[in-house]
């Protein structure tokens, strides 16, 4: 016998319907891609993606075109997504961060038929447009004043498609597994893989990501997601934040520390999302400038784990809270967060922080297991680690066209390639990728504990651990410190620093200071390069 109750899609056209019908005056204020700060509301913006959504359909775009997008966090680009998804089209959220070739490659696999763009990128699109035949229109997020330097024939300006089309629009109206974004892996291994996520995979993350016990987020905050809307859809806020009737500051394309900081304070933000690299410039920023956070309460910080310094400094110099979630692209992307349940809530707040430094437990529809090379699961003793794995409603099937294969296992649980335990109250924590774990001698060390631990030293402001090459041991750890300016040191200190906190099996056999950790696209210590640059390194 089936339920009788109203079969009501779960298309995420409806989030921005609720905002503007229930938070119409709510505001969203961006930095621009021009510079000055502008702000609307979404009522407003409402209309306005009703609008480019029949600008869409002028340029012949309907459902399952892709339609691609090269943008910082704006109104703007919110604005765009609505559009696009709205009439079931497919928005395509590239990374600037990529290279060039990493850039044509997945705008001709996904076939994006439309390409918008904040005129910061024109440069780059104009030297490879002809590269890109599947697009047949360009449009620049700007109005007709940041048109005029414009060389790019044939482009469209924002404002003008805003100002010709009607909002007249019938949005929805088609099956709830539509797809409605594609985001591609940053593809640290071959050619990025496209993750097509449907209108019901955004709405179901919407509503567990709002949760308390997530991102816990209301119609009384003030929502500053720095994570770009190209990343892993901004983690979700971009729904969330409309869904929720949240003010939301959109950052544009300033993640420094001071602009960050300005944006937090005018705005009287209390929530606020961004990967470990954009808060530990924030932290140093304030630090220099005796710098306050007066209405800031919560952050979540995710993408690469966070060093314990963060957290303690948040806590104890700013009366900020931090939680720690893991997610990838793949999984919409929020999977666990280290919100605490209630036995570790009891625990004295030393005792608590090291539960806050795990990944954390998964909500409800997040189905985790821990398992060995054989697929037999492995027990959640916090010690035992093992290959993650991951099945819910917002995690991927396979790739979009198929590529990589079959990806999930015969249980129905994609592997996430990476490496953690879990521990007795359910908290997961991720101790490698498994192509970064570093074999010593047939036992597994984590890179990402070590250089965690040697980012928390006083005088580093970042760590990378690599494993080199060894005669004996197979491969021994390395140690890459970024110095903060000028510092000096020497190896033994930071040796030192680490004594008794690790295995001594586990002590890196050499420390290098280096001017540069290489970051990859979404902000995260690029391994590969570092693993190239350091192939013939030969260890003491
Ligand atoms: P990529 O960086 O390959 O483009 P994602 O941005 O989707 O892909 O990143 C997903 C990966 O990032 C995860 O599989 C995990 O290795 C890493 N990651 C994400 N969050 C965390 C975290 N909180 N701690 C440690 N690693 C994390």
């Amino acid at each position: 016998m089936l339920g009788l109750m109203q079969d009501w899609p779960l298309t995420v056209d409806k989030i921005l319907d609720h905002a503007k019908a229930w938070h119409g005056g709510r505001e969203i204020v961006s930095r621009s891609a021009e510079g000055p700060i502008v702000r609307t509301t979404y009522a407003e913006a409402h209309v306005r993606a009703k609008r480019l959504s029949n600008a869409l359909k002028g340029m012949g775009v309907g459902v399952g075109d892709r339609v691609a997008t090269l943008a910082w966090n704006t109104a703007r680009h919110l604005e765009t997504w609505y559009g696009i998804m709205g009439i079931g089209a497919v928005c395509h959220t590239l990374n600037p961060r990529l290279f060039a070739e990493q850039l044509c490659y997945i705008i001709n696999h996904a076939e994006d038929k439309v390409l918008f763009t904040d005129l910061t990128f024109l440069p780059i699109l104009a030297q490879h447009r002809d590269q890109l035949p599947s697009v047949k229109h360009w449009v620049v997020m700007t109005d007709r004043e940041g048109m005029k330097g414009v060389d790019f024939p044939g482009a469209l300006c924002f404002e003008d498609l805003i100002e010709q089309n009607s909002a007249d629009c019938v949005w929805g109206g088609f099956d709830e597994n539509t797809a409605a974004g594609l985001c591609y892996t940053s593809g640290t291994t071959g050619n990025p893989k496209g993750v097509l996520y449907s209108h019901r995979s955004n709405f179901l993350h919407t509503l567990v990501t709002m949760g308390v016990d997530v991102l816990a987020i209301s119609a009384k905050d003030v929502v500053l997601p720095v994570v770009p809307m190209f990343h892993a859809n901004a983690w979700g806020i971009a729904f969330s934040a409309p869904a929720a009737g949240a003010k939301l500051v959109m950052p544009g394309q300033k993640l420094d520390g001071a602009s960050v900081h300005e944006l937090l304070e005018s705005e009287g933000v209390t929530f606020s999302a961004a990967v470990p690299t954009v808060w530990q410039m924030l932290l140093a920023h304030l630090r220099e400038t005796n710098g306050k956070l007066t209405t800031l309460k919560r952050v979540v910080i995710g993408g690469s784990a966070v060093p314990e310094a963060i957290v303690r400094g948040f806590r104890d110099e700013f009366g900020v809270e931090v939680t720690h979630a893991w997610g990838m692209t793949e999984t919409s992307p929020l999977g666990t967060q280290s919100t605490p349940n209630a036995a570790i809530a009891a625990m004295p707040p030393e005792e608590q922080l090291r539960y806050r430094l795990k990944q954390g437990r998964p909500p409800v529809t997040v189905e985790l297991k821990l398992v060995d090379d054989e697929n037999k699961r492995l027990p959640h003793d916090g010690t035992t680690f093992g290959k993650l794995k991951v099945k819910g409603p917002f995690v991927v099937r396979e790739y979009f066209r198929g590529d990589g294969g079959e990806i999930l296992d015969p249980e129905g649980f994609f592997d996430t390639g990476d490496v953690s335990t879990i521990d007795e109250h359910g908290f997961m924590q991720i101790t490698d990728r498994a192509k970064d774990v570093i074999k010593s001698g047939g036992e597994w060390i984590s890179s990402i504990e070590i250089e965690n631990l040697a980012a928390g030293h006083p005088k580093a402001i970042l760590a990378a651990v690599i494993g080199v090459a060894h005669p004996k041991w197979d491969e021994r750890p390395l140690l890459l410190v970024k110095l903060k300016d000028g510092e000096s040191a020497t190896k033994q200190e930071f040796l030192d620093y680490l004594e008794g906190k690790i295995a001594k099996w586990w002590m890196p056999d050499d420390v290098v200071f280096v001017d540069e950790i290489p970051l990859g696209a979404t902000g995260k210590i690029d391994k590969k390069v570092i693993r190239q640059k350091f192939e013939d390194y030969v260890l003491p």
